[in-house]
């Protein structure tokens, strides 16, 4: 696609033109930046880099709606307008290649450069590579940006039989659109329970048993050994157990890696993500960073991390663009997630550590809750169809406020009257 340029036309290769604030990756975090540098009063002159040639737009209905056809075929984050009238230079399908620190200047793809006073890098993450023989057949695709929901989307209609490799997020939301789509689907997750780094065996088994119930053929504990090929194109996934799932198209739902490589050449500090502080500062003061390519230090986990979230990167663009304005706040927010699958919503809000669980409200009504303590803390609440304990959730969770677990456990007792 044409890369575009908004309200003013990218430089052209080899001049230059500077910036009061560039911003590179052009997503929930890049734009929360500029969104709320401009909110909070910044008056100088903004860029917004980002390498997708679409208007940045909305990544979780990639994974849901779209491969269904009941979400538009691109949602934008924000219309043009935005950019016009809050005066963005949206510099769309140009990657950046290069950091200069000591002469404050960007390098693009075409060869054009970019000045900087501040500079916030939100390149995001991409996915995860698999690693095995026959993985660059065709028809084994992954899952990160509008132009891999195409090809998926295009595949998936002629597809048969569809093997999904990880039991994560992305792997069980592309199950459940494919399963409403007629297709014949196998998960393969490697370890002993789905989605088992983020929620607890509770919620785990939820979910299994609703994809087993719409016919997902689940196999846990298995590991990929190689894909099989006939004159290029995918025939089968070899499971190390010998196992043969005849399959024409794979999806490769692995992970996340986050996109570190211009900030590690520009001598940042990178330890699994772009290491930040409070204030979503780079070990350049010089240079922020915010979104799924940090790793920052987390009030809630008491320890450095990196979160993959829409509401991290907002929040965490909002905490750059504030501090760009010169109002400088450190980043508090309570951690959020969902995911929708067929007609169950999961809500997550806190992060937990595995302590003990409560449970509130109907697992057999598919409408319950976990609470997850630490100790007497509550630390998180993990929900299916229960909107409200996750909006509760968010409000007691940032006000360190812990229900006792007999309250928690009675659906009677009302959590509002703690807040
Ligand atoms: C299919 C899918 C479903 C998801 N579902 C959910 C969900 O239900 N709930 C939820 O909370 N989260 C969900 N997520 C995660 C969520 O989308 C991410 O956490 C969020 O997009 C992170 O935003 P970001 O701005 O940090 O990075 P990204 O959205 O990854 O954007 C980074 C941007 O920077 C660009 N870029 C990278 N390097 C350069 C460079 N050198 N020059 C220029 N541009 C560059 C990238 O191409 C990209 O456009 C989902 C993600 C996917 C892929």
């Amino acid at each position: 696609m044409t890369p575009t340029s908004l309200p003013s036309p990218a430089p052209a290769a080899g001049s230059g033109t500077d910036f009061d604030l560039v911003v590179i990756g052009a997503s929930y975090a890049g734009v929360g930046i500029v969104a709320a540098a401009r909110e909070a009063g910044f008056a100088g002159r903004i860029a917004l880099v980002g390498d997708e040639a679409e208007l940045p737009y909305q990544r979780p209905p990639l994974s849901k709606g779209f491969l269904l056809g009941t979400s538009a075929a691109i949602l934008p984050l924000k219309g043009e307008p935005f950019y016009r009238e809050a005066q963005i230079d949206l510099i769309a399908g140009r990657r950046t290649v290069a950091i200069d620190r000591p002469s404050r200047r960007v390098r693009l793809d075409d060869g054009s450069e970019l000045g900087f006073g501040t500079l916030a890098l939100t390149t995001g993450a991409r996915a995860a590579a698999l690693r095995c023989p026959g993985a660059e057949l065709e028809g084994v695709l992954s899952l990160r940006s509008h132009d891999d929901a195409l090809r998926l989307s295009e595949r998936l209609g002629a597809a048969s039989a569809l093997v999904i490799i990880g039991g994560g997020f992305i792997g069980l939301e592309v199950a459940a659109a494919a399963i409403k789509l007629g297709k014949q689907v196998t998960v393969i997750e490697a370890g002993p329970r789905l989605i088992g780094h983020a929620v607890a065996p509770e919620i785990s088994a939820f979910i299994h048993s609703v994809h087993a119930g719409q016919g997902v053929a689940i196999r846990l504990a298995t590991k990929v050994e190689r894909i099989e090929g006939e004159g290029g194109r995918v025939i089968a996934v070899i499971c190390e157990d010998g196992t043969r799932l005849p399959c024409d198209l794979v999806l490769a739902a692995v992970g996340a890696v986050p996109n570190t490589e211009l900030a590690m050449a520009a001598g940042l500090s990178v330890v699994d993500g772009i290491v930040v502080d409070e204030f979503c500062r780079t070990s350049d003061p010089a240079i922020f960073a915010a979104g799924d390519c940090t790793s920052h230090p987390n009030p809630f986990a008491g320890r450095q991390m990196r979160l993959s979230s829409v509401q991290n990167a907002h929040d965490q663009g909002r905490v750059v663009g504030h501090a760009v304005a010169g109002k400088e706040e450190p980043y508090r927010a309570v951690p959020w997630f969902w995911s929708d699958q067929y007609d169950v919503k999961l809500q997550m809000v806190g992060l937990a550590n595995g302590g003990a669980s409560v449970l509130r409200g109907s697992p057999e009504e598919g409408r319950f809750s976990l609470f997850r303590y630490e100790g007497k803390r509550l630390a998180a609440i993990e929900s299916i169809g229960r909107p409200a304990d996750h909006m509760m959730g968010r409000r007691l969770i940032a006000a360190g406020i812990s229900p006792t677990p007999q309250q928690a456990a009675d659906p009677a007792f009302d959590l509002r009257s703690l807040a």
